[in-house]
């Protein structure tokens, strides 16, 4: 009997013993074709020796230094490696261990702004439906996937949540895209107004939504139109890049492909692509330098804020990325994953979008690809086809309730960046079988 507390508490998992590029080998040495990096996360997949030397070295010199005391080497080289790489006034970096802590980091310096720029009455959050930001309350009351939500609702903070952007379902026929993203901007604005534009302090969103609707990329001019909003506003605009940043869609950050700078960025996940637990919030130098003439220090911190060795193996990792220009590869590896993926299952009568970007891509799955009608959530299609793709040596992300918490279920895939030809066909060969087979028994 295992003593601990999985995830599931019925069912067993096989052993992870030994990770080696783009596949991971449990105990039985059965391997597995990880097309999903975990939940977005393995980026260079699993036995990265320069990463690995970097932790070693790090951890042989000085593993952890309390971030009240001290600052250290690697901390600092990372923060200015993003700092100098990022969009331009994102110029300090606030590292925590994972996208939740990155996502309440920026809740609470939004607060914590606007507290000391004199504007106290703004304490509203504006983000989206269908949207992750984290497990943590904070994080959780902010997402706006209704099933997550649900049983903890009593203990969530009051957040607005406003239409997503995902012109698969919602784009009205004979809308063009620039019509459908001022409709979405008019909707937010309206939510702003209803609020009081001046009580209003943050809207938060992914520029590609993963894990609760399945890298569901944003029309062209809808985040402008939100930048300009949150502008006339005064309200600050938060990009939740945990799942789609660090390079996942082809940029270092995906905020980039819609041409805004926000106020504050969140990422993780690829940050330290699972060498090491590792997040960071990257906020303006105008809400630094408000802090700075006002308390002098932000109110919040956690234990392992800015880890020396998380910082060492995200630097490896992100010098790894540089120096073997993977950026420029996820967009056609991504090209190639997503015509493979037209080609073997675009006709299929379940599937019925194919989307994403780079390294990125999402499959919708429908009972009805006509009408777009979904299957029963009961018969919980998601769960099967992950269960199935595992017998077949397949690692994907499905998720059910991709419309609204209930109903809808998607694939998520974020392939290594180091993915090779064949193993694109492996795995669109291997998925392709275990949709086939899951669907053919409904
Ligand atoms: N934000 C987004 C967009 C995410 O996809 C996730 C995790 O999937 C999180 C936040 C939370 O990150 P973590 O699980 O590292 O706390």
């Amino acid at each position: 009997m295992s003593h601990v507390l999985h995830r599931s508490l019925t069912q067993s998992y096989p052993t992870a013993v030994r990770g080696e590029g783009v596949y991971l080998f449990d105990a039985e040495g059965k391997s597995y074709l990880d097309a999903c990096g975990g939940a977005a996360v393995s980026c260079l997949g699993h036995s990265n020796q320069q990463v690995i030397q970097a932790i070693q070295q790090q951890v042989g010199t000085l593993a952890y230094a309390h971030s009240s005391f001290f600052t250290t080497e690697p901390m600092e080289a990372l923060a200015d490696f993003l700092a100098e790489r990022s969009l331009e006034s994102l110029d300090y970096v606030y590292f925590v261990s994972g996208g939740s802590e990155a996502v309440e980091a920026a809740l609470k310096l939004a607060r914590q702004y606007f507290v000391e720029r004199g504007e106290p009455q703004r304490r509203h959050i504006i983000a989206r439906r269908q949207s992750y930001h984290g497990n943590t309350l904070g994080a959780l009351a902010t997402g706006g996937n209704a099933w997550r939500r649900q049983q903890f609702q009593p203990l969530l903070i009051d957040i607005s949540h406003v239409s997503p952007c995902y012109a698969y379902r919602d784009m009205h026929d004979g809308e063009t895209e620039n019509q459908y993203a001022e409709r979405l901007a008019q909707e937010l604005e309206a939510e702003i107004n209803r609020l009081g534009a001046d009580q209003v302090m943050a809207f938060i969103a992914e520029p590609v939504v993963g894990a609760t609707m399945g890298a569901v990329p944003a029309v062209a001019g809808y985040f402008t139109r939100v930048r300009e909003i949150c502008d006339r506003h005064g309200i600050l605009l938060i990009c939740d890049e945990v799942m789609c940043g660090m390079g996942r869609t082809g940029s270092l950050f995906a905020s980039v492909q819609e041409q805004i700078v926000p106020d504050m960025l969140c990422i993780a996940k690829g940050l330290g692509a699972g060498y090491q637990p590792i997040g960071a919030t990257l906020v303006s130098h105008e809400i630094v330098d408000t802090l700075r003439a006002g308390s002098g220090f932000f109110q919040h911190g956690h234990t392992y804020i800015g880890h020396a060795t998380a910082c060492a193996a995200a630097l490896a990792v992100q010098h790894y990325i540089n120096e073997h220009k993977l950026l420029p590869q996820v967009v056609t590896l991504g090209d190639k994953l997503q015509q493979a993926l037209v080609n073997a299952l675009g006709d299929h009568p379940h599937v019925g979008d194919i989307r994403g970007k780079g390294l990125f891509r999402g499959i919708e799955l429908v009972r009805d690809k006509t009408d777009k009608t979904p299957f029963d959530p009961a018969l919980k299609v998601h769960a099967a086809i992950k269960r199935i793709a595992m017998d077949n040596g397949l690692m994907c992300y499905p998720m059910g309730g991709t419309l609204n918490g209930r109903d809808g279920d998607h694939i998520l895939l974020a392939p290594p960046f180091i993915i090779q030809d064949q193993q694109i066909d492996e795995l669109v060969d291997k998925l392709t079988r275990s949709i086939n087979h899951v669907t053919s028994t409904l």
